[in-house]
């Protein structure tokens, strides 16, 4: 360089003749230049010429570019880098004009696009982009240059030379010029195919889940409704030979039928409890979220859980007060848990056993509420499979009742409303196993739900009422029949299917009507329609009876208008309850 620089310089030096100055006349030009202190600097000289005294004079101009110098390589430098990165990019670059045309490619968009540069450089951007993804981009880049946004980011489809095509993510911005007005755009683009195709089949695999949800969720609904029509007469008949009082049962098959009742129940409590951990699984469990009065909640569980207690001789002992905070809560499904913790403590403890109930605040924002029993514990090596659905741990060989499932399903209960289970055990001395609500931010005021008591329900009525019973399955009507019978002076008349039920009910005006939902030909939510636009049925009090008990079917019943939704089997005394209600 130095030698370079050296040589330019000896050629200035030799430059002392006036032919030589003359050349340079009315030009500019680079060269380097000695200074006096040695040093070599980069000078712009240019050589004026004038007349004096009609001599030939010479103006010499000396500019010392050094710094200038040092921009242009600098400038350079930057353009070197520029390109390397534009050449190098593992995106497909381009700067394109303002109507589209290509002005400049890398490398990586031609061999994207299949084109070579030049061929590029003859077509525009719309050229090579897919004929459903024009409008769009036009839209995107007006609006950039319209400087209504700054950047675009578009997945688009270019189109290749084989006239294939693919996806990309495409940046686009725009350049301004010194005044502020568009000038260029420069894209940037991303072969996003495979990400598209892995959206694709995630989409596809995403509509089969849905799919196959839904065919599991229609299976287990007919599933239970499968299960829950011959479970009615079952249970149904069962109910009435232990409440015949004309004709009663020895002993004997009183405690036989006894066993028949619990195993439909038993069975029952199997089916709700599989729907239920189900649902919670496909997430379709709806929680009702409130601020819950915790002493009402609390009362309502200890009235039932005495009563299975009392079975035993277990005391159960209420140690929470009655000063403790709201929790927030599903009512129903933390009454559920609670229940469920409650019957274990007395179904797993030992006569004249005893179950504590216990609140403590235990961290903040929670409750915690803990039952403890002096019952036959948890052996230490069986702790791991407490919340194992259909372990029983050995409960199974005993004659306690139990599903293996009411743990895992409270456990899962209690999460979805936000809170935790666990428990100590020792076995032999027993057990307490607690269950954290959250608390409410807010006290309010709320008021609980009453459970319906367990009257014996024996006179519906003073006065002569008639029952018109809809109902396709001939078990069901036998046993409606005989439910009917034990009333007094409540008749019934039945159909098969709707359409002879509204013939009957415009023939015998009956008091209340009750209505299957699954009927062959028009179906019990149509029928309803049908009733109550007859005079004769208008007014009357119009009950569901359905073995499809999915809280779903149970909603449209009621809000097609029905004024209960009774689930089969039939709880004999809960339609009496009912029936009594309604005709009084
Ligand atoms: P189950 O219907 O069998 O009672 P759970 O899921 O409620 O089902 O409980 C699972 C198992 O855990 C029970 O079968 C029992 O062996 C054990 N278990 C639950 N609670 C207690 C308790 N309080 N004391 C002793 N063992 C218990």
């Amino acid at each position: 360089m130095i030698n370079d620089q050296r040589k330019k310089h000896d050629h200035y030096l030799k430059m002392h003749n006036i032919s030589g100055i003359a050349r340079m006349i009315g030009q500019s030009h680079e060269m380097d230049a000695k200074r006096s202190d040695g040093a070599i600097i980069p000078i712009e000289f240019s050589v004026s010429e004038f007349r004096s005294n009609g001599q030939r004079m010479f103006t010499g101009i000396i500019h010392d570019i050094a710094k200038r110098k040092k921009i242009e390589e600098r400038l350079r430098a930057e353009e070197r880098r520029s390109r390397t990165i534009l050449t190098n990019a593992g995106a497909g670059v381009s700067i394109v004009g303002l109507e589209g045309d290509f002005i400049q490619i890398n490398e990586r968009l031609c061999s994207m696009l299949q084109y070579s540069n030049d061929e590029l450089l003859k077509l525009s951007l719309y050229d090579v982009t897919h004929e459903h993804d024009i409008k769009h981009s036009q839209s995107e880049i007006k609006s950039l240059i319209n400087q209504e946004k700054e950047k675009s980011s578009i997945e688009k489809r270019y189109v290749r030379k084989d006239k294939s095509h693919f996806w990309c993510e495409t940046n686009i911005s725009l350049v301004v010029d010194d005044y502020g007005k568009p000038d260029y755009l420069i894209g940037l683009s991303v072969d996003i195919s495979e990400r598209k195709e892995y959206e694709r089949n995630l989409k596809k695999a995403v509509t089969a889940a849905d799919q196959a949800n839904k065919a599991k969720s229609e299976f287990l609904s007919s599933m239970s409704h499968e299960l829950r029509t011959p479970l009615n007469s079952i249970m149904g008949f069962a109910q009435i030979l232990d409440m015949d009082t004309e004709n009663p049962l020895t002993e004997k098959q009183i405690s036989q039928v006894k066993y028949i009742i619990k195993g439909g129940e038993h069975l029952l409590e199997l089916i709700d409890e599989v729907l239920d951990l189900a649902r919670i699984e496909d997430g379709k469990l709806t929680l009702s979220i409130e601020s819950v009065d915790l002493i009402s909640l609390l009362s309502d569980c200890l009235s039932f859980a005495k009563t299975l207690a009392s079975k035993k001789a277990i005391k159960i002992i209420d140690r929470v007060g009655d000063q403790q905070p709201d929790i927030y809560v599903d009512h129903l499904r933390a009454k559920q848990a609670l229940l469920n913790l409650l019957s274990n403590a007395v179904k797993y403890n030992g006569p004249n056993g005893t179950v504590w109930l216990d609140a403590e605040c235990h961290q903040q924002g929670f409750l915690r509420i803990r039952v403890t029993d002096t019952g036959i514990g948890i052996a230490e090596d069986k702790i791991a499979e407490v919340f194992q659905p259909f372990n029983r741990l050995g409960a199974e060989a005993t004659d306690v009742e139990g599903t293996g499932i009411g743990l895992v399903l409270t456990k899962k209960l209690v999460e979805e409303m936000g809170g935790e289970i666990g428990f100590e055990s020792l076995q032999g001395q027993g057990s307490s196993f607690w269950i954290d609500f959250p608390l409410t931010k807010e006290k309010s005021a709320r008021k609980t739900f009453e459970n319906s008591p367990d009257e014996p329900i024996i006179d519906v009525t003073s006065q002569s009422r008639l029952l018109l019973y809809v109902e396709d399955n001939p078990a069901n009507l036998v046993l409606m029949e005989a439910i009917v019978s034990a009333i007094p002076n409540l008749d019934m008349v039945s159909a098969h299917t709707a359409e002879l039920g509204l013939v009957l009910a415009e023939e015998r005006w009956p008091d209340v009507i009750i209505l299957d939902i699954n009927l062959p030909g028009m179906d019990g939510i149509e029928a309803l329609k049908h009733f109550y636009a007859l005079d004769s049925s208008k007014h009357i009090p119009i009950l569901a009876l359905s073995a499809d008990a999915m809280p779903s079917s149970v909603q449209r019943g009621l809000q097609a208008g029905f004024r209960d939704y009774l689930t089969k089997p039939i709880n004999v005394r809960k339609l009496q309850t009912v029936l009594k209600e309604v005709l009084s």
